[in-house]
C-alpha cells in the first residue's frame, strides 16, 4: 500500500498483514525502540539498532525516516534481518533522521496495522511515534476520543497518544506532546520524530528503559545500550524517568514536564527481559543476573554435583550460582537456536513437542548426577515440567530447581507479556505444590530482598519500593483505569507459544 497524505507527505509501504489479521482487536506490548538524528544512512543504522533489540519483539518491525520533505515508512511482519537488510528497502527510507520499532507477537497472529512507528499528519506536520511500554488507560481514552469523532487506524495504545497530541491546545510542539502524555497512565518510553526534531521521553516512573548515545555527530536513542554497541555508538546516559529530550541537529534540550515521582524501573528487565550485554541505569544486566545467582545459592543451598542452566535465559544466574556454591557449572542442556516460533504447531498435541525441539539433554554430563537446574522464572510451568523430564530421562539421579526470581503471581500491565493470574503457576500453587507438579526433588526461589540486593539495593523498601515488582507483589505503581472499568487490555497469550519453543 502506498499513500501520500497531508502536509508532511508520508509514503508508507507496508506488507505482510492479511485481511483476517486486521480484524484482530487487541492492544500489544513488548517492544524495542531506536532513533538517530542526524546521520547519513540513518535508516540503515536504525535497522542495525533494531536488530540488536530483536529480543524485545519479534513479530514486526518498522522504520520511519524523514528526508527534509517527506516522511517515509517501511513496516514489515517478521524479523528485522529478514526485511531491513535489503538495500531496496533501505533505499526507500532516505533522510538523515530515522526512528524504528520492534514489537512482539500475539496469539492472534501478526497484524500490520499495529506495527510501529505510528504516524499521523497533524496540523503541526508529521509525527511518528515508537513506543515501548503499555498504557493502562488507553481503552478509556480511546473510547472518549472515538466518542468525539476520532477515527483510529489501529488497535495500538500508541495511537491514542497521536490523537491526544492532535487535540492538544495549540502551542510549541514539546508542550503539546507533554500535555498529551500527562493524560496517559502506565508505562511509556517513546522515541518520536517530527519534521524538526527527534524526541525521547520516559514516563515519570521510568518503568521501561531508554538510553541516550552518540554516534559520530548524531544523537541516538535506544531501549538498551546493546543497540549502541552494534553501530559503534557510545553510551552517554539513561534518559531519566519523567524526562523529555528534544533533539535537533546541533542541540539537545532536556525538560521535565511531569510531576516528580520516585522512579519504579521494571525489575524484571534485569531478571529476564533485557539483553545481558546491556547496561541499564548504570547496572550491567549480565552482572545483575550473575549476582542473582550468587544470592540464590546463598539463600537456597543444595547438595549437588552440577549446576546446569536452562538456556539461554538461565545462564548468567547459573554461573553466579556455581561460583557462590562451588558446584561445577555444566551446559547439561543444549538449545537449538534454529527453532523458529512458526515451526511450532498450535495444537496442544504438537505443541507438547516444543521443548524437545528447542532443548536437548547432554546425557554424558547428566547421567548419574545430582543436578541443580537454574532458570530465570516460572510462568505457567510448562518449560520447567518439560526440562525436568528431559533431565531425568537423561539419567540424572536428583533434580533440584532454583529460580532467579520470586514467584510470578500477577500479570504485568506495563509492557511485558504475561498471562492473567489464573494461568500463573505460582498464583494457584504453593512452592511445595509446584515442586510436586514439576517433579523436582527440591525447588527454591530467590526472595524479594535477595533480588533487590542483587540489583544493588540493600532490600526492598516496603513503604516505597525502588522498582516496579508488581509481577511478584501485585503492587502496581500506577492506576489501572481500564481494568478497574473492566476495559482491560487483554494480556497476550503468546507466552504459551514462546515457552513451548
Ligand atoms: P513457563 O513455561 O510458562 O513457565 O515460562 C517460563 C519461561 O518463559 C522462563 O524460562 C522464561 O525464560 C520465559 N519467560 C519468562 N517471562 C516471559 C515473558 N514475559 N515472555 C516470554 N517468555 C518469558
Amino acid at each position: 500500500m502506498t499513500f501520500e497524505a497531508g502536509p508532511s507527505h508520508l509514503t508508507q509501504i507496508t506488507s505482510g498483514g492479511s485481511v483476517d489479521e486486521l480484524a484482530e482487536d487487541k492492544f500489544f506490548d513488548e517492544c524495542g525502540v531506536f532513533g538517530i538524528c542526524p546521520a547519513s544512512d540513518a535508516a540503515a543504522l536504525t535497522a542495525l539498532g533494531l536488530h540488536a533489540l530483536q529480543h524485545r519483539g519479534q513479530e514486526g518491525a518498522g522504520i520511519v525516516a524523514y528526508d527534509g520533505e517527506n516522511f517515509n515508512a517501511e513496516k514489515r511482519i517478521g524479523l528485522v534481518g529478514d526485511h531491513f537488510t535489503k538495500q531496496s528497502v533501505i533505499d526507500r527510507l532516505p533522510g538523515d533522521r530515522a526512528i524504528g520499532h520492534v514489537r512482539y507477537s500475539t496469539a492472534g497472529g501478526a497484524n500490520i496495522r499495529n506495527v510501529q512507528p505510528m504516524f499521523a499528519d497533524l496540523s503541526t506536520g508529521g509525527l511518528a511515534v515508537a513506543h515501548n511500554g503499555n498504557l493502562t488507560n488507553a481503552e478509556s481514552l480511546r473510547a472518549e476520543l472515538v466518542a468525539n469523532g476520532a477515527i483510529f487506524q489501529s488497535t495500538s495504545d500508541t495511537e491514542v497518544i497521536l490523537h491526544l497530541v492532535s487535540q492538544s491546545e495549540p502551542g510549541p510542539f514539546k508542550d503539546r506532546f507533554a500535555a498529551a502524555l500527562r493524560r496517559v497512565e502506565g508505562a511509556y518510553s517513546l522515541v518520536a520524530l517530527t519534521n524538526k526534531k527527534m524526541i525521547g521521553v520516559r514516563d515519570p516512573l521510568g518503568v521501561r528503559p531508554l538510553v541516550l548515545g552518540r554516534y559520530e555527530g548524531a544523537w541516538v536513542l535506544a531501549s538498551e545500550s546493546c543497540a549502541f554497541d552494534i553501530i559503534g555508538a557510545t553510551y552517554e546516559r539513561d534518559i531519566e524517568p519523567g524526562e523529555m529530550v528534544i533533539i535537533s541537529e546541533d542541540r539537545i534540550e532536556s525538560i521535565r514536564p511531569f510531576v516528580d515521582m520516585a522512579s519504579r524501573f521494571c525489575i524484571f528487565e534485569y531478571v529476564y527481559f533485557a539483553r545481558p550485554d546491556s547496561v541499564i541505569e548504570g547496572r550491567s544486566v549480565y552482572e545483575s543476573r550473575k549476582q542473582i545467582g550468587r544470592e540464590l545459592a546463598m539463600e537456597c543451598p543444595v547438595d549437588a554435583d552440577l549446576v546446569v542452566p536452562v538456556p539461554d535465559s538461565g545462564v548468567p544466574a547459573a554461573i553466579g550460582f556455581a561460583e557462590a556454591s562451588g558446584i561445577p557449572f555444566e551446559l547439561g542442556i543444549i538449545r537449538n537456536h534454529y527453532v523458529g516460533r512458526t515451526f511450532i504447531e498450535p495444537e496442544d498435541r504438537i505443541r507438547h513437542l516444543g521443548v524437545k525441539l528447542k532443548h536437548n539433554a547432554a546425557r554424558a554430563q547428566l547421567a548419574g548426577k545430582k543436578v541443580v537446574l537454574v532458570d530465570d522464572s516460572i510462568v505457567r510451568g510448562t518449560t520447567s515440567l518439560k526440562i525436568v523430564k528431559l533431565v531425568r530421562e537423561a539419567g540424572a539421579k536428583e533434580v533440584h530447581m532454583r529460580i532467579a526470581a520470586p514467584p510470578t503471581m500477577h500479570p504485568c500491565y506495563y509492557g511485558v507479556d504475561t498471562p492473567e493470574s489464573e494461568e500463573l503457576m505460582a498464583f494457584k500453587h504453593s512452592v511445595e505444590e509446584i515442586a510436586k507438579i514439576i517433579q523436582v526433588d527440591s525447588l527454591g526461589y530467590i526472595s524479594m530482598d535477595g533480588l533487590y540486593r542483587a540489583v544493588g539495593e540493600t532490600a526492598r523498601n516496603n513503604g516505597a519500593p525502588q522498582f516496579c515488582d508488581a509481577c511478584f507483589t501485585g503492587e502496581y505503581p500506577t492506576q489501572l483505569t481500564d481494568r478497574s472499568q473492566n476495559k482491560k487490555s487483554p494480556q497476550l497469550s503468546l507466552l504459551v507459544e514462546r515457552a513451548a519453543e
